[in-house]
């Protein structure tokens, strides 16, 4: 998928942010100074002082010869290489260049701690460092992408450069998975399977999605010399059944997969749970890339690793957990996605920027406008929210319990309703009594319901209880919620936006129909 470089002054931060981030999206970390230290066995002032400027420059270029043809990697690139036309025109056509943004005095006090090691500053430090910047001026602005350094932590720094990028290593559950959000991925499926030695694959998918978008998927696969198979199921929630789970496993026999085929799950939440499910079980248990398709199923149900089907006793009440080898949202597929659809998955995305991100929550303020948008950085920002939680708690022990906001109403108006209301219709009524609950016990300031109704209202969602649905209903439902998690009720409640606090207990439900 191509190398990300750090470029920037010296003392940016590209070695100790490039460190970071290759250990993040588990990928080798290269320090080009490093390299060409290396090669030619000399320090950097040394080659200077004997070869001049341009032959330091023709090293670099050595070196960055060589790593276009290795794997993808981060590379802190030297403070000047990009000076040179023929080392730009490389790292451009290998990779993406994010430049550190740092300004005079932070530069200044990071030099300072260790003013020798940077040869062509050494004398006057601030005078030099003036000098150099100088005469880079023109040349350090033209970089497109740059990344803000100061008063920031280099965790923060890598962690922007990720989102920006779209590009993730989900770990916690075994060996970990890339997650890449970018247009047009599923045109590399192909190359991306071989790449990771993925072998034999099968496309799952749902009628819908496979009269609009399986094509594309298989003659990505084409290209790459499989000979994809591919198996249909009627599309919709009322599928996702053991019955159906029967027909994955005997399609998967038909179709002649064995242990180390790979199963290719092409749709929204209900065809990734289940191909998720069959693979998990098929021969114990065969790998498995997560396509989706639908915006819910890329900011929620693609992360995490969670699989299954539903009973007639109830909804997800058996499954697995069995991580994706890979997780390819391709945002271009919204295009066909019905405006229906798009908005229940918005309710999830929101529930996100409430949870950790208040520039998402920004970002969805911006009403139904935006869902006729490209919505790529809503995704990447809505999809690191969820990645950061199941990092931390993969197997749903404590925090996880924060994606549950909205949910214990949610879920409870969604049964009573008969399902009538789709999930994130039902989910944004959810936050809403939950967040008017959060402001009664003094969790959140007043005024903030009120907020998050309006996000919501702006894209089109409901915000209210509906009138028909029995108060005692609704209670009774979330009390049955509450048997699975033995004992009382736990809300996860929204703090302000960014912030939610888990495991508030709350004995008296009568208190979400408060008028207050
Ligand atoms: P879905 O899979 O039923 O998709 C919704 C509809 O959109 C379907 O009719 C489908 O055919 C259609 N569709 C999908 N992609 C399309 C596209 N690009 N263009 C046009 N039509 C398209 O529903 P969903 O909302 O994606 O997912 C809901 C399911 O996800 C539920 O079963 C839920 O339990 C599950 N889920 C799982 C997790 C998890 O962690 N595993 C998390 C959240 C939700
Ligand atoms: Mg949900």
């Amino acid at each position: 998928m191509g190398h990300i470089f750090l470029y920037g002054p010296p003392a940016s931060g590209k070695s100790t942010v490039g460190q970071i981030l290759a250990e993040n999206l588990n990928l080798p970390f290269v320090d080009l100074d490093d390299r060409t230290r290396q090669a030619v066995g000399m320090d950097i002032p040394q080659v200077m002082a004997e070869r001049g400027e341009p032959g330091f420059r023709d090293l670099e270029f050595v070196e960055l010869e060589w790593l276009s043809k290795d794997a993808d990697s981060v590379v802190a690139l030297g403070g000047g290489t990009l000076l040179r036309n023929e080392n730009l025109k490389r790292a451009e056509s290998t990779g993406e260049i994010f430049y550190l943004d740092a300004g005079f005095p932070t530069l200044l006090k990071r030099l300072k701690g260790k003013p020798d090691s940077r040869s062509l500053l050494s004398g006057d430090l601030t005078e030099k460092l003036q000098g150099l910047l100088a005469s880079r001026t023109v040349h350090y602005a033209s970089f497109p992408n740059r990344i803000g350094v100061d008063g920031r932590t280099s965790g923060q720094i890598a962690w922007q450069i990720q989102v920006s990028l779209g590009r993730f290593f989900a770990r916690g559950m075994g060996a970990g998975y890339e997650v890449t959000i970018r247009s047009g991925i599923i045109d590399s499926l192909g190359m991306l399977l071989q790449f990771h030695g993925l072998q034999n694959p099968i496309v799952v998918t749902d009628a819908n999605v496979e009269k609009l978008h399986a094509d594309h998927a298989l003659g990505s696969l084409r290209r790459s010399n499989y000979k994809p198979s591919l198996l249909s199921v009627p599309a919709g929630e009322s599928i996702k059944t053991l019955d159906t789970i029967s027909t994955l496993w005997r399609g998967f026999l038909e179709a002649g997969l064995d242990r180390r085929s790979t199963v290719i799950a092409l749709g929204g939440g209900v065809i990734g749970d289940m191909a998720g499910f069959a693979a998990a079980t098929f021969m114990r248990g065969v790998d498995w890339v997560a396509v989706p398709t639908t915006l819910l199923s890329m900011v929620d149900a693609s992360l995490g690793g969670k699989t299954g089907f539903d009973l007639l006793e109830g909804k997800n009440l058996i499954g697995s957990f069995h991580p994706p080898r890979l997780v390819l949202a391709d945002p271009q597929v919204l295009s066909t996605l019905p405006a229906a659809e798009l908005r229940s998955g918005m309710a999830e995305v929101v529930k996100h920027g409430i949870i950790a991100d208040p520039d998402l929550f920004a970002l969805c303020a911006g009403g139904q406008d935006i869902i006729g948008n490209d919505l790529t950085e809503i995704i990447r920002r809505a999809m690191a929210v969820k990645l950061k939680i199941i990092e931390d708690d993969p197997f749903e022990k404590g925090t996880r319990a924060a994606l549950n906001l909205g949910h214990t109403v949610g879920h409870a108006v969604e049964s009573v309703s008969g399902y009538r209301l789709r999930h994130g219709e039902a989910i944004a009524i959810g936050m809403v009594a939950e967040t008017k609950l959060a402001e009664y016990l003094k969790i959140a300031g007043k005024g903030l319901s009120a907020r998050i109704s309006e996000v919501l209202s702006g894209l089109g969602l409901p915000t209210q209880i509906p009138k028909d649905l029995s108060k005692d209903k609704l209670i009774h439902a979330m009390e049955f919620d509450k048997k699975k998690a033995a004992g009382v009720v736990r809300f996860a409640l929204p703090v302000e936006v960014g912030k939610v606090r888990v495991n508030v207990e709350v004995k008296d439900l009568e208190l979400l129909f408060k008028e207050n």
